[in-house]
């Protein structure tokens, strides 16, 4: 039996988690007051009942508390509260290496660059990081510590209102082809990113690219992820959240994808569109084949799933158990506590119970969720805080009674 406590217990990663979508509702509340930001109800439950919902109707139903959340991120000291919160509440849960992602062109404006943005976010981070890694248990070693890196995510597309920085490219630009515009913002970023990372040494480890699948090909951001695929960052690409294969195709072929954010449609070859690929279900087993093979993982989110994909009715019908039975690299993944209200324990725990997942799948997915991240430090230090997570799983696994090791 996999109980709560022990989920709790066990050391976790999320790998996909946005900063934005994680906010403390009680934070928000102090911070709109603060900056002046209308919100729709003012108690953490109103927000609940009006926009932080279990259910939405829709994916733009979803998307409406980033509309609260990303006005007032657009100072520094709002930025690193909401990073050390957001590290602390994963702390508290037990979970021992999140990669934090965010866009940070929707933060800047004329008082606020990249570098501002990202340091301010790093600190936070590192604050909770630091207070974690001095209690006694870890400093003795009989605790893996905690640790973390940031993805910077290009957004598929944005709208001038989307923050002031975008409302200055679509301003400047305004003659221009909309895919140029996301083009030249991606590229701008991917070139922000990899200096600040060289400059200041910020654990900047991936590359992200989000937002709005359908009609904003990954074809706008290929020259964005060849720059940062050639000065050895990490790429993950959201795909197969609202299109098929061949979505998850381009994030892998074109932008050199080394996880996959949902991959939620990857078996789906009826939703090839007729067009080059002659025989869509070879096309899509030699796909599920290669990423199997070559350990791209993908990151689930069941719950966001849920709220997202209107056709997704059951968690018993997500394609996690297809994928767990063809053995592919999966992890679990909140996407955004707050929208989503969920928890890393949240989401195993609803698996378990939906998907009648098996203590030895949890934990392979669990170990691939620290295997295939992108720490930030040397492949021997990666290692050898895999071989430390692993003995504490096993640890914990003991005092459970889960295994007979
Ligand atoms: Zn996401």
């Amino acid at each position: 039996m996999i109980t709560r406590e022990f989920i709790e217990r066990v050391p976790k990663t999320d790998l996909h988690l946005h900063l934005d979508g994680s906010i403390r509702l009680g934070t928000l509340i102090e911070l709109a007051s603060q900056y002046n930001v209308d919100l729709p109800a003012t108690t953490e439950s109103g927000l609940r009942e009006k926009v932080f919902k279990d259910n939405y109707e829709s994916l733009k139903d979803y998307l409406k508390g980033f509309a609260y959340t990303v006005p007032v991120l657009q100072s520094e000291v709002a930025l690193h509260r909401v990073a050390y919160e957001l590290a602390r509440d994963c702390q508290a849960e037990g979970n021992r290496y999140i990669e934090v992602r965010f866009a940070p062109q929707l933060h800047m404006h004329r008082h606020l660059n990249a570098e501002n943005v990202l340091k301010a976010v790093h600190k936070g981070l590192d604050k909770a990081k630091q207070e974690f890694n001095s209690s006694d248990e870890v400093k003795s070693g009989d605790e893996p510590p905690f640790d973390y890196g940031i993805i910077v995510c290009a957004l598929r597309m944005f709208k001038a209102g989307f923050s002031e920085h975008y409302g200055d490219l679509w301003r400047v630009h305004r003659h221009s082809d909309p895919h140029r515009i996301y083009s030249m913002a991606s590229m701008e970023l991917a070139r922000a990113a990899v200096q600040i990372r060289d400059r200041y040494g910020l654990p900047i480890v991936g590359f992200d690219l989000a937002g709005e699948e359908a009609g904003f090909p990954a074809a706008d951001h290929t020259e964005a992820f060849a720059y940062v695929h050639k000065h050895f960052m990490n790429k993950t690409v959201h795909a197969g959240e609202a299109y098929g294969p061949e979505s998850i195709f381009q994030a892998i072929t074109d932008l050199h994808a080394d996880r996959i954010g949902h991959a939620y449609f990857l078996y789906r070859d009826d939703m090839i569109e007729a067009g080059e690929i002659e025989d869509p279900q070879a096309y899509t087993e030699a796909l599920v084949e290669y990423i199997a093979d070559r350990r791209i993982t993908l990151e689930i989110c069941l719950t966001s799933n849920m709220q997202t994909i209107p056709a997704l009715r059951k968690l018993e019908d997500h394609t996690l158990t297809r994928m767990l039975t063809q053995r592919q690299s999966t992890t679990f993944c909140t996407d955004n506590r707050t929208v989503s209200n969920t928890t890393v324990t949240d989401e195993i725990l609803k698996a378990t119970e939906a998907l009648d997942l098996s203590p030895q799948d949890l934990r392979n997915s669990i170990i691939y969720g620290f295997k295939r991240s992108f720490f930030p430090d040397t492949y021997n230090k990666k290692r050898s805080y895999v071989r430390q997570i692993i003995d504490y799983y096993d640890k914990i696994e003991r005092e459970f009674e889960m295994s007979d090791k």
